[in-house]
């Protein structure tokens, strides 16, 4: 018998027949002798719907955080009702937690909150009397204001594994509408494959740049904790993807594809700063006011200025949703700094090369840039790690460049396994 915590998206409970399906699935795990705890997203696209509606209701203005969070959290309290109830009626006990009873303890970071601490007794007892205990996931509570905190989009992923740690449980199961993690989004790339185990420094670095699969700290969590996350359909049986941390002994012995996918991201957007004078100290100005914005920067190219000699080109990419602040923030440098001007561009797209083994292999830059080459894409900036490269092209050519590096490195399955089951990719 083992203590199993599964996670179950948004398109996995979607309506009252997912629901039913998902209640049948978590009761042949309990038929099979295993202890459950079941952590569900809010139902569809209902996040986003609720978004909508706060927008619609405050117009241009931003609606408060706190209250937000209080909107978003109604979301995901409806499916663990629904959740409990279906498995209920089928005979098993079933009892459902908001993220504050399962203890889910965060900071005040309103609509990014981090765990900071995961006392579960609650879920534990129940456990104990036979029943299987149901979560609402992306929700915790900030104990000081004792209001409650949503843990950003995407983070029932968190949640999931945040709990596995604190329950010390055997497995963190993590079903979703497709049938694990693949070398590529397969609404993007039909011939992408599946992976049957990626290692969580590399799965880091694909959530890190868009592949939403898995949310990044759900990663994060998992490595620190030696949780070992399967990610796998709810739709179908198939085996799905395992995520693990090696020992570094362990991973001395595997061998690392050189490739295991390409990431692609159409959230950031690309800030130009047009002569800035070429001075010591200017870029330090700029970064330090982008960074007391609280705006988390990605990557930076610098160029001799298009305006005048003496005066150099900064750009650098930042998520779109964070291009308000950054404006707001420069627009108070300008007298100070002396730049001419400033370019928002949100229509470009970045795609990340991924593997482990290109730390040891050349050639992989080379490759990737003549791929692209070959199918007309523009490359506006390149990064990178020792695992990843990135590069910026133009929003409307990154599904083009997506597919032709897959197809370059060798990633297109024989026969295609990329079923996308649900979902609105929303
Ligand atoms: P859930 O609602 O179950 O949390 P998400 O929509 O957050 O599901 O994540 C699943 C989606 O992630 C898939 O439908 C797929 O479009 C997308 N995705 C992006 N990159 C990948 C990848 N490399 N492998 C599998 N799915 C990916
Ligand atoms: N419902 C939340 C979202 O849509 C959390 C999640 O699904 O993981 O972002
Ligand atoms: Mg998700």
């Amino acid at each position: 018998m083992s203590l199993i915590v599964s996670k179950f998206g948004g398109s996995s409970v979607s309506d009252a027949a997912s629901i039913n399906r998902v209640a049948d699935r978590i009761v042949a795990m309990k038929t099979q002798g295993h202890d459950v705890v079941v952590v569900v997203s809010a139902m569809g696209d209902t996040t986003d719907e609720l978004i909508d509606l706060a927008e619609q209701v405050v117009g241009s203005s931003e609606p408060p955080q706190r209250e937000m969070d209080i909107l978003l959290t109604a979301g995901e309290r409806i499916s663990m009702a629904l959740l409990a109830m279906a498995i209920d009626s089928r005979g098993v006990p079933a009892q459902a937690f908001t993220g504050q009873q399962a203890g889910l303890i965060t900071d005040a970071s309103h609509g990014n909150a981090r765990i900071i601490d995961v006392t579960p007794g609650r879920i534990t007892e129940c456990l104990g009397t036979g029943s299987v205990a149901i979560v609402a996931g992306f929700q915790g509570v900030n104990p000081d204001a004792n209001d409650v905190t949503t843990l950003g989009r995407g983070g029932s992923d968190t949640t999931a594994v945040a709990l596995a740690a604190g329950l010390g449980a055997d497995v963190c199961e993590i079903y979703t509408d497709v049938d694990g993690v693949f070398t590529a989004d397969p609404r993007i790339v039909p011939t992408a494959r599946r992976i049957e185990r990626i290692t969580s420094d590399e799965m880091l670095e694909m959530a890190a740049h868009g592949a939403k699969i898995l949310h990044l700290r759900s990663v994060e969590y998992a490595r620190r904790f030696g949780v070992e996350i399967h990610v796998r359909s709810s739709f179908s049986m198939k085996e799905g993807t395992h995520v693990i941390t090696p020992s570094e002994e362990e991973e001395g012995e595997m061998e690392a594809p050189i490739i295991s996918g390409v990431a692609h991201d159409r959230s950031q957007a690309k800030v130009t700063c047009v002569g800035v004078p070429d001075v010591p100290g200017a870029a330090a100005r700029l970064f330090e006011t982008v960074a007391g914005a609280g705006v988390n920067i990605d990557m930076i190219v610098q160029n001799v200025s298009v305006a005048a000699t003496g005066k150099t080109d900064i750009s650098f990419t930042l998520p779109a949703s964070d291009v308000a602040l950054v404006r707001a923030a420069l627009s108070l440098l300008a007298d100070e700094l002396g730049y001419d001007d400033v370019l928002y561009q949100d229509d470009i797209g970045k795609l990340s090369l991924v593997g482990a083994g290109m730390r040891s292999h050349p050639g992989v830059s080379a490759k990737l840039f003549g791929s692209l080459r070959d199918a007309g894409v523009n490359i506006e900036m390149i990064s990178t790690s020792e695992i990843r490269i990135s590069v910026v092209t133009a929003a409307d050519q990154l599904d083009t460049a997506v597919r032709a590096v897959h197809t370059a490195f060798g990633l297109d399955a024989a026969e295609v396994e990329a079923v996308v089951y649900g979902g609105s990719g929303r």
